[in-house]
C-alpha cells in the first residue's frame, strides 16, 4: 500500500486551487543543444514564496479543521518550507512558528518573519529540528506540518506533476531535485498513475545522496556527513512515508557534483534569464553533466526547477565559483 494515490493528488489540487500559481513549462533551445535532450523547465522558482513548497503547505494546512488550525502551526525547515508554511498559515489566519537551522539563510529568515511567523533556531541537521518541532507540537497543542513525511504534503507537491503531464505531450522523463522525497514521491505518484511510460528520476548532489544510497540498498540508509552547496536538500535520510513511494515509482536516482549544479544555475540565468537557487538547478545539472542515460537523447525531458530563493550575496559567490 502506497502512502498516497493519484486521487489524493487530485483532491489536493482542488483544495489549493486559487492559492498557488500554475507555473510555466518552458522549452529552451540553448539548453537543448548543450545537453542533447529537448529540455523543458518547470518553473517552480516562479511559484508563490519562490518554491514548490507552498503546494504541500497549503494542501496540509487547508485540510485542518479550523479549531485545530487556530491553535497554531509549527514546522522545522531549512527555509523554503518555513516560508511556505508561514504564508499558507497567514492565508488562513493561523499563527505559525518556524524552526530554522543555526546559520540558515538570512534572506529566508527575513521572508518568514515578513509572512508574520515566529522564528526559532536549532542545530544544523534536519532531524534535530524535526524532533524539537514534534515536541513543541505535543507540549503546546500546535499542529506540526512536516517538510515531506506527510500524506497531505506529498499529495500537494504532486500537483506539479499533474501540471507537467497535462501541459507537455510526449514527455519522456521528469527530473526532480530530491531531499526528503516529498516532492518526488508526489510527482512520481501523479506522473506514473497518469502515464506509466514516463520515466521519473530523482537527482541529488554527490555529497548528499542519501536517497540514491538507500535506493540501491533497498532500505532507508542514513548519511553521516552532508557536503553540498544545495542547501535545500541537505537531508541525512529519506522519509519513512516517502521512501516506499520512491522504491515503487522512481526509475533511478542520479547524482551530480556541486560544479555541475553551479554551471546549471549559471546557464539558466545567463541564457534563459531565469534565477534558480542552487538546489533548484540540480535537475538541469543532471541533463548537462551526462548523468541522464543516453536513451533520452533527442527526447522531451522536464527539469523541475524547484526554487529560486537565493540571497544576492550568495548568488554572486555562486557565479564566481561557476567560472
Ligand atoms: C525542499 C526542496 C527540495 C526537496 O524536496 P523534498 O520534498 O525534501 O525532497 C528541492 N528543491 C528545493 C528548492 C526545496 O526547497
Amino acid at each position: 500500500m502506497s502512502a498516497i494515490a493519484l486521487k489524493d493528488v487530485l483532491d489536493a489540487r482542488e483544495r489549493i486551487a486559487g492559492a498557488i500559481h500554475r507555473t510555466p513549462l518552458v522549452h529552451s533551445e540553448t539548453l537543448s543543444s548543450l545537453s542533447g535532450v529537448q529540455v523543458y523547465l518547470k518553473l517552480e522558482n516562479l511559484q508563490k514564496t519562490g518554491s514548490f513548497k507552498i503546494r504541500g503547505a497549503c494542501s496540509k494546512i487547508f485540510s485542518l479543521p479550523p479549531e485545530e488550525g487556530r491553535r497554531g502551526i509549527i514546522t522545522a525547515s531549512s527555509g523554503n518550507h518555513g516560508q511556505a508554511v508561514a504564508y499558507a498559515s497567514r492565508m488562513r489566519g493561523y499563527s505559525a512558528t518556524v524552526i530554522m537551522p543555526e546559520g540558515g539563510s538570512p534572506v529566508k529568515a527575513a521572508s518568514i518573519k515578513g509572512y508574520g511567523a515566529e522564528l526559532l533556531y536549532c542545530g544544523t541537521k534536519s532531524d534535530e529540528r524535526i524532533s524539537l518541532a514534534r515536541r513543541m507540537s505535543e507540549e503546546r497543542g500546535l499542529t506540526f506540518v512536516p517538510p515531506y513525511d506527510d500524506e497531505f504534503v506529498m499529495a500537494g507537491q504532486g500537483t506539479a506533476g499533474l501540471e507537467i503531464v497535462e501541459d507537455l505531450d510526449g514527455v519522456s522523463a521528469v527530473l526532480v531535485p530530491t531531499g526528503g522525497c516529498g516532492l518526488i514521491s508526489g510527482i512520481a505518484t501523479a506522473v506514473k498513475e497518469k502515464n506509466p511510460s514516463v520515466a521519473v528520476f530523482g537527482v541529488e548532489p554527490d555529497g548528499s545522496d542519501s536517497t540514491g544510497i538507500s535506493f540501491r540498498a533497498g532500505r532507508r540508509t542514513a548519511l553521516r556527513d552532508i557536503n553540498t552547496i544545495a542547501d535545500g536538500i541537505r537531508t541525512t535520510i529519506p522519509g519513512e512515508l516517502t521512501f516506499p513511494v520512491v522504491q515503487r515509482y522512481v526509475d533511478d536516482m542520479l547524482a551530480v557534483t556541486d560544479d555541475d549544479v553551479l554551471r546549471a544555475q549559471r546557464l539558466m540565468l545567463e541564457r534563459c534569464k531565469l534565477l534558480a537557487e542552487p538546489t533548484g538547478a540540480v535537475s538541469l545539472a543532471a541533463m548537462l553533466s551526462g548523468a541522464l542515460p543516453d536513451r533520452f537523447k533527442g527526447k522531451r525531458v522536464v527539469a523541475l526547477v524547484s526554487g529560486g530563493n537565493v540571497a544576492m550575496m550568495r548568488l554572486a559567490e555562486c557565479l564566481a565559483r561557476s567560472c
